[in-house]
Order: C-alpha cells, then sequence, then structure tokens
C-alpha cells in the first residue's frame, strides 16, 4: 500500500514575482469536455487526417470543430496518462504526476488523502502572476469534498452520501480570481455553481450550453468580472459528454436530432465495437453530445471573433480522457489503457503562429501546462516542480526543437485499505503502462504485488487492439517495452520504481 507522499519543495518564487502585464500577451481559453473520445471528431475521417492514424473516426458531425482544426496544429497521439477525472485533472493543473500534487485517485469524501495540494503551483497560480485575469469556468473535480457548503456550513454542498460534489473556497483556487465552477455532479441539464463570491447558482440548462454563455460573458465582461487591463487566461470544463448518456434527458437535444434514427451498427463502425453490449444504445446520447458541445464550441469562437480577439487568443479543445464506447467487450469508459481511453484530442490554434497540421506527438498530461505557458511566452515561468516538458516549439515549430518523447506513461490507481471510519487510506498502483509510438504495454499486479495481466499491442498492425500479443512469442519487443517504462517510473519516481515492483520483469537497477 503506498501512502500519500508530499516530497516535492514547492517554490513560492512565482507566486511572489512581481511583473506588469505585457499588452502585447496572447489571452488563453482551454477548453476540455470530460470524456470526449479523440474519434469523436468528425475530420478523423478526411483524407489528410485518415492518412495520419490507423483507426477511422466515429461518423459524427462537428463542423465547428473540423473548422477549428483546419486552423490549428492537430495532435493524433496526446494521451490523458492517469484516464479519469481528478487524476487527469491534478496533472493538467499542476504539471506534477499524481502523488506529487495530491491527487492520487477520484476525489470523493472517502478518499480524504486525494485533493489537490492548496500549496502545489499551478497554471492559474503562474498565469496570475504574470499578470493575467484567471476565470475557470464549469467541472473542476480536484478537491476532497468537506462539510463546506457556504450556504449550510458544516454541511456537504449535497445530501447525496458519499459526497462526490465540493465547494472550492478561494485559498484552493489556485490564482483563478473569477470562478463559476463545482466538483463534480452529472445532472446535465439541472448543473449547479458557486460563483467567485461563493453564491449558488441552480439552473435549468444543458450545462455545456449555460457554461459556454458564461465564458462568452466573460470574455465580453458583461458582468464586469474581468479586468480588461490584463489579458486573461480562461479554463472551461465541460462535463459532457459523461455518464449518464441513456435518454434524451441526459443529452443535447438538437444534437439528438443527428443520430436518432441511425442503427447502432451505423453507428459503432468499429471491428472492437460490440452492438450487442446493453451500453450500445447509449451511443446516440453520446454522440450528441458531442455534437452539441460542437455547436457550443463554434458559439465561443464566433464570440471570440465579434470581440476581435481572435487573433491574439490561444485556443485549445482537449479532454479529460477518452470513453471506450462498446470496444474490448467492456462497459467501463475509462481508468484503462486502451487507445480510446487513453488518447484524448488536443487542438491548438494560435493565428499567425501555429501552422496548421497533423502531429504524432506524444504529449503527457504533465506537459500541458509547461506547453501552454510556453506558448503564451512564459517558459521561463514554469515552476521547479513541474516533472512535464514544454512542447510549445515544436507546436510552433520555432526556436530550438526539444527531443520528442519515446513513450508515455500509463497510471491506474485503487482505493487502499479502509479505516475504522471507512476511509480509505493510501492506494493501490494496480497497474502501470506505457505507450510509444507503436506499441501499448500495460503490467497489472495482484494485491500481493504478482504479475496478474499482461496487455500488449501492436498498434500499427492492430489499431483497434484486438490481438493481445503473447510476451513470450515476442521476448525481445517485451523487453524493451519493460525497459522504457522502468525509464518513465524511475523519472517519476513512482512507487512501482521505489518498491521495485515486478523487478523481475522490469528492469529498473539495469538501465
Ligand atoms: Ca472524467
Amino acid at each position: 500500500m503506498v501512502k500519500a507522499r508530499n516530497i516535492l519543495p514547492v517554490t513560492g518564487l512565482v507566486l511572489s514575482a512581481c511583473a506588469t502585464a505585457a499588452p502585447e500577451r496572447p489571452n488563453v481559453i482551454y477548453v476540455f469536455p470530460d470524456q470526449f473520445r479523440n474519434s469523436s471528431l468528425g475530420f478523423w475521417n478526411e483524407g489528410e487526417y485518415a492518412a495520419q492514424v490507423g483507426w477511422r473516426g466515429d461518423p459524427v458531425l462537428t463542423p465547428n470543430l473540423d473548422r477549428f482544426a483546419s486552423e490549428s496544429v492537430v495532435l493524433s497521439d496526446a494521451v490523458s496518462n492517469f484516464p479519469v477525472s481528478s487524476p487527469h485533472r491534478g496533472m493538467l493543473l499542476s504539471g506534477m504526476w499524481p502523488e506529487q500534487n495530491g491527487v492520487v485517485l477520484n476525489c470523493m469524501s472517502e478518499r480524504p488523502e486525494s485533493s489537490l495540494r492548496e500549496d502545489a503551483v499551478c497554471i492559474g497560480d503562474v498565469f496570475s502572476a504574470a499578470g493575467y485575469d484567471c476565470a475557470y469556468i464549469g467541472k473542476l473535480h480536484v478537491d476532497f469534498p468537506t462539510p463546506n457548503d457556504p450556504q449550510r456550513p458544516g454541511h456537504y454542498v449535497n445530501d447525496a452520501v458519499p459526497e462526490w460534489d465540493a465547494y472550492t473556497p478561494p485559498e484552493r483556487r489556485h490564482g483563478f480570481n473569477y470562478w463559476y465552477s463545482y466538483g463534480t455532479y452529472d445532472v446535465h441539464k439541472h448543473p449547479h455553481y458557486w460563483d467567485t463570491a461563493g453564491n449558488r447558482h441552480d439552473v435549468n440548462e444543458w450545462s455545456v450550453q449555460h457554461e459556454v454563455s458564461k465564458a462568452i460573458d466573460y470574455i465580453a465582461n458583461r458582468d464586469g468580472g474581468r479586468d480588461p487591463g490584463k489579458p486573461f487566461f480562461l479554463m472551461l470544463g465541460m462535463n459532457p459528454p459523461h455518464s449518464p448518456y441513456a435518454s434524451t434527458d441526459d443529452c443535447d437535444l438538437e444534437g439528438y436530432e443527428l443520430y436518432k434514427d441511425k442503427s447502432l451498427s451505423e453507428l459503432l463502425v468499429r471491428p472492437n465495437a460490440d452492438t450487442t453490449l446493453a451500453k450500445a444504445a447509449s451511443a446516440r446520447y453520446y454522440f450528441a453530445n458531442v455534437s452539441g458541445i460542437d455547436r457550443e464550441f463554434g458559439r465561443l469562437l464566433r464570440a471570440l471573433d465579434e470581440a476581435g480577439l481572435t487573433r491574439n487568443t490561444i485556443v485549445v479543445f482537449a479532454s479529460d480522457h477518452g470513453e471506450t464506447m462498446c470496444s474490448q467487450g467492456i462497459t467501463d469508459p475509462k481508468n484503462s489503457i486502451w487507445r480510446e481511453s487513453l488518447n484524448i484530442p488536443f487542438i491548438v490554434r494560435y493565428p499567425g503562429r501555429i501552422e496548421h497540421r497533423v502531429d504524432d506527438l506524444l504529449l503527457s498530461t504533465p506537459d500541458i501546462m509547461p506547453t501552454v505557458l510556453g506558448l503564451a511566452g512564459l517558459g521561463d515561468r514554469i515552476p521547479a516542480s513541474v516533472a512535464g516538458r514544454d512542447f510549445s516549439a515544436v507546436l510552433t515549430g520555432e526556436g530550438e526543437q526539444p527531443a520528442r518523447p519515446r513513450a508515455a506513461l500509463y497510471l491506474r490507481n485503487l482505493d487502499g485499505e479502509r479505516d475504522a471510519e471507512g476511509l480509505v487510506r493510501g492506494y493501490f498502483p494496480a497497474a502501470r503502462g506505457v505507450k510509444t509510438d507503436r506499441y501499448t504495454l500495460e503490467l497489472t499486479i495482484d494485491r500481493s504485488g504478482a504479475l496478474q495481466r499482461v496487455l500488449l499491442f501492436d498498434d500499427a498492425k492492430d489499431p483497434y487492439q484486438q490481438h493481445n500479443i503473447d510476451p513470450a512469442a515476442e521476448p525481445e519487443l517485451f523487453a524493451a517495452l519493460c525497459r522504457e517504462l522502468a525509464v518513465l517510473l524511475r523519472e517519476s519516481d513512482d512507487p512501482w520504481f521505489r518498491e521495485r515492483t515486478l523487478a523481475g520483469i522490469v528492469p529498473y537497477d539495469n538501465l
């Protein structure tokens, strides 16, 4: 069992740095729906894009994202290293691995040890210190829920037990001075939010639509919440597509019109998709949300155009993680190394600085914070605590090019033991894996530390991951991938490295 550790010294230098806002600094908008498959972007079926990947895109209509992609660098192989909400978000916000930033498991009231460290220097802290106005709108899900309801002190924010949702007080907002957010809550057409002052807003509108309207109001500064003398950094965390997507109560209705008359075999076109799973019917609602997000994202971009800000605004479209959507015979949408769970959209537009192309950069989640800071010209402010690397030079093609990553790390932690009060203590690092440009390897252990399962795929020959390679049949390949894994586990000071987990096959001390 791994105890939560707070080992990295966190520098306060960034926070105390005194900078004047350079007026030419770009604005930055980072939009990330929660469970948005990279395959669910219509353009992957177009020649230029299809030629870059071995899998086919879903039969979805995403005209706004297609147009945006044609003006952007589109990453085909970006990775959500721990593809579940809170751990991804902790890495996204801090640039650190889960154990270092504190978010080692999905945050909820029975896991007190999984929560974003208050002293972690996060992306909002850095932008704020660099003179930015910083806004967070939508789902956050990185805090341990406590009974801190601002309207009902001493209570959780909802009466459900255990509690997943959370109110984030000002001291935990990491540099975001404009706030309109919640922890996690899945009633998509009746969402709620707490604003900067802690007032709660209950809304009867599809959450994505409501949040884009709030973002447009923020950009236009309709409520005076933004300092117009500063550039802005806006993070927009949309919950959909996120379960449930089981009925028209859960999905965008305009989007639903596009898919409601299609058969499941018309919607689930991959050879690894099982249309007989009970989950298969969710495809219509899932794709409805995809097209609804596309429409709302288009509305956001038009507002940026109308405000005359497009040219000086970096816009990123990404996701928390994927959604397996009936592949591999499993119903679990995420928290697995399958490509459809691990791979996320990552599309970056920066007019005049980034040329359109598709790139197979193996971007990891901890790389996002330094790369976004680098794009904004703040590369010299990347905190020492950041484990990821700044790949902005790869995206722009300007300046000295960093070495490209050979591999990306995959992590899956499970709950540790429960104490007498039923609270989870520590965590169990159940699986570790590696994704390279060609292969996927996952090693899963049981609670005694013994090898339980190996997944090994040749993603070039088998893009739908239907043929698990027996390591005994490919010993050299298996050894080479275990070596890549050992390098990544050592670099990240992972508990598998510290405890030499599966040392018989992972060569930690022989690199
Ligand atoms: Ca999620």
